[in-house]
């Protein structure tokens, strides 16, 4: 879909089993002596209904290709769905593009079921259309309120952060508008029952209860990551690199750990006869290698091949920095200059040093 995988979380089978046990009667009284075929119908009616999640969740993932984003797999859960863009939108209007494109598109699925139910014969299809037009417009509503992990609440960082120029301050204030929004949910059986009259049922409070948690965790969730964020631009790479020393990937390790320490290097890179780098030596690895083993195993033996993503831009810095390492995991990096020319290695546990130090 959009160019996306798209998984189903078993938590959706679940609920569209719900679904279908709540929709059966409605279709028994629609097309009565269907007999247990009305739980199929009813299964279709949430099937169709979580197309129209999909429509959403592809709307939010077209925006974002359209931004240049990197999107992964779209995910359908109970509450809906999920759409993993894996970067972060660099300008305050882009959030907003991104964000405001999904309730849109449930509104106007919702306006155009609207428009079909006007022309819909009475009968079975009538209640899907029906049940369309109300999903998409209660979806495309809902998701606008202004709290965070909700779109809406999306809407409102773009908003703080195009005022403050900040965007991490944009994620904040969203955050605790969503966690109001995770209380209101929680009191919404308790108002409704007051506005209504209607004593509210033991499964009013667990849905409401879901949703609060749903939204509480996923408002304390952001807000986290923008606190972490918010010390990540003074991570510079090279500012980090360890000194490196080049040994012909036959050497013995004894000798290359031998030359590394005589040089007061942090690191070995194995390279080619060339000179060129093939492996870094992982430090993990030579911990691990007895050392009495060291003088009889080729250096290469401990160094990891230096695939694309282990070989990094020195003057890489922040987000860009952690998105890169979060990409392809390993405990060492080559960094290069533009030019090509080795600057040192870059080590995982250096980063998160940094990292702990910058947060005090
Ligand atoms: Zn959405």
């Amino acid at each position: 879909m959009a160019g996306s995988d798209v998984l189903v979380s078993s938590s959706w089978f679940l609920v569209a089993g719900l679904i279908a046990i709540v929709v059966a009667p409605r279709i028994e009284a629609t097309e009565p002596g269907l007999g247990a075929w009305k739980y199929v119908g009813g299964f279709v009616f949430a099937v169709i209904l979580y197309g129209s999640v999909l429509l959403h969740e592809a709307s939010h993932a077209v925006a974002a290709r359209r931004l240049g984003m990197p999107v992964g797999a779209i995910t359908l859960h109970f509450l809906g769905g999920m759409t993993a863009i894996e970067a972060e939108p660099k300008r305050p209007r882009e959030e907003f593009f991104v964000a405001v494109v999904g309730p849109l598109t449930s509104l106007l699925v919702g306006v155009v079921a609207v428009g079909l139910w006007f022309i819909t014969p009475d009968g079975l299809l009538l209640v899907a259309v029906e049940g369309l037009a109300g999903a998409n417009i209660l979806v495309g509503v809902l998701n606008l309120v202004p709290g965070l992990p909700l779109d809406g609440g999306r809407v409102l960082k773009s908003a703080v952060w195009r005022i403050t120029g900040d965007m991490h301050r944009g994620t904040i204030a969203a955050g605790w508008t969503g966690r109001a929004t995770a209380v209101a949910a929680m009191a919404y059986p308790l108002l409704q029952a007051q506005l209504t009259g209607v004593e509210p049922t033991i499964l009013d409070f667990a849905l409401a209860f879901i949703i609060a948690v749903f939204l509480w965790s996923g408002a304390t969730a952001a807000m986290s990551g923008a606190r972490i964020r918010r010390r990540i631009p003074h991570l510079v790479a090279r500012q980090l690199a360890r000194r490196t020393l080049a040994v012909p990937a036959d050497l013995p390790l004894a000798e290359a750990v031998r030359r590394a320490r005589e040089a007061q290097a942090g690191s070995i890179v194995t390279v080619t006869g060339a000179g060129e780098p093939v492996g870094i030596v992982s430090e993990a690895a030579v911990a691990a290698t007895p050392v009495e083993r060291q003088p009889w195993i080729a250096t290469s033996t401990v160094a990891r091949t230096l695939d694309e993503g282990l070989r990094l831009p020195a003057d890489l810095a922040g987000e860009e920095l952690v998105l890169a390492l979060n990409r392809h995991p390993a405990g060492e990096y080559l960094l290069l200059d533009p030019d090509g020319r080795l600057v040192g290695v870059l080590t995982t546990a250096d980063v998160d040093r940094a990292f702990r130090e910058a947060a005090h």
